[in-house]
């Protein structure tokens, strides 16, 4: 659904920008439009004078592109709409599945949900404010990059399963473009070994717990997740509100975020499962459907 992503992609900003000058000049001939005669709509040309005449025609063209935009716009909220469903659905089966990993497992301000929240529309403003000029600005400006801000993040981008890893590109760039965020990956892939330290931790081994899951049970272990956090000032910022406003950004490139999750939400995180559970990606890679550098290969 191309039309849909360049729709739900558009930077609200330059948008209401490009609206705000509409609006203002909407304004202006609105004003001189009262100064007109009243009766002018008889018979304009009789009754205005060669500026006026002028005035009317542009309020006219006006109005009808705005019309023009209207129509899309209903065009593209119900298109949005079907994607929605879908990918609530999509959701909703992968909530059934998915092990439940958290690395902050101390979060207590985390409250299970019964049902997963429905994830807005334009829970950001942006499918409201489309119209065709700026769509086909945004698809001409759109491009396809093989590297994000951040040297860290792309060697580890590098790690992830190869068809995850165009994905998580565009999703980090997205939002530092949209958002002004830089988002660096802090955990891509880790490998079967190190998940099973981690999971010792806090069990076996000195530390707090940090996961629940043992080598082979994380999307982590086949490079289909990831860890995010914004870098701010050279620092992290581990607030959890700027991942909730990003995080639709994520979900538009397929990921499925750990913020949705009904119980122990992990907001950092975000996966791409192709609907495979993870023991099913476990019995794959027991049984070696490996392609050569050790990623599973999917049907
Ligand atoms: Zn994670």
């Amino acid at each position: 659904m191309l039309d849909v992503d360049i729709a739900v992609s558009l930077p609200v900003g330059r948008v209401t920008r490009y609206l705000d000058k509409l609006t203002e000049y909407h304004g202006y001939l609105r004003r001189k439009i009262e100064t007109f005669p009243k009766d002018y709509k008889s018979n304009p040309k009789q009754k205005l004078n060669q500026e006026q005449i002028k005035i009317y025609a542009q309020m006219q063209k006006l109005e009808q592109q705005v019309m023009v935009w209207e129509k899309t716009k209903e065009k593209i909220k119900k298109m949005l709409w079907w994607d929605d469903v879908a990918k609530g659905l999509t959701k909703l089966n992968q909530a059934n599945g998915t092990h439940p990993e958290n690395t902050n497992i101390t979060d207590t301000k985390a409250i299970p949900t019964d049902s997963a929240p429905p994830a807005t529309l334009s829970a950001d403003g942006r499918a409201w404010f489309i119209h065709p000029v700026a769509m086909v600005d945004y698809f001409n400006v759109k491009e396809k990059k093989t590297e994000t801000w951040d040297s860290v993040t792309n060697s580890r981008i590098a790690l992830l399963h190869p068809r995850i890893r165009q994905q998580a590109i565009n999703f980090i760039n997205d939002v530092e473009k949209e958002f002004g965020v830089q988002l660096r990956v802090t955990t891509g892939l880790r490998t079967f070994d190190e998940q099973n330290r981690l999971y010792n931790q806090g069990r076996t081994t000195p530390g707090k717990i940090v996961t629940w899951v043992r080598g082979g049970y994380s999307y982590h272990n086949y490079g289909l997740a990831i860890d995010v956090i914004e870098i701010k000032n050279k620092k992290a910022n581990w607030a959890e509100k700027v991942l909730i406003r990003i995080s639709s950004v994520g979900i538009r490139h397929g990921f499925s975020w750990g913020g949705d999750w009904k119980k122990q939400k992990d907001y950092p995180h975000f996966e791409i499962t192709f609907n495979y559970k993870t023991s099913e990606l476990l019995k794959k890679h027991e049984k070696g459907k490996l392609d050569g550098e050790g990623y599973i290969i999917f049907d």
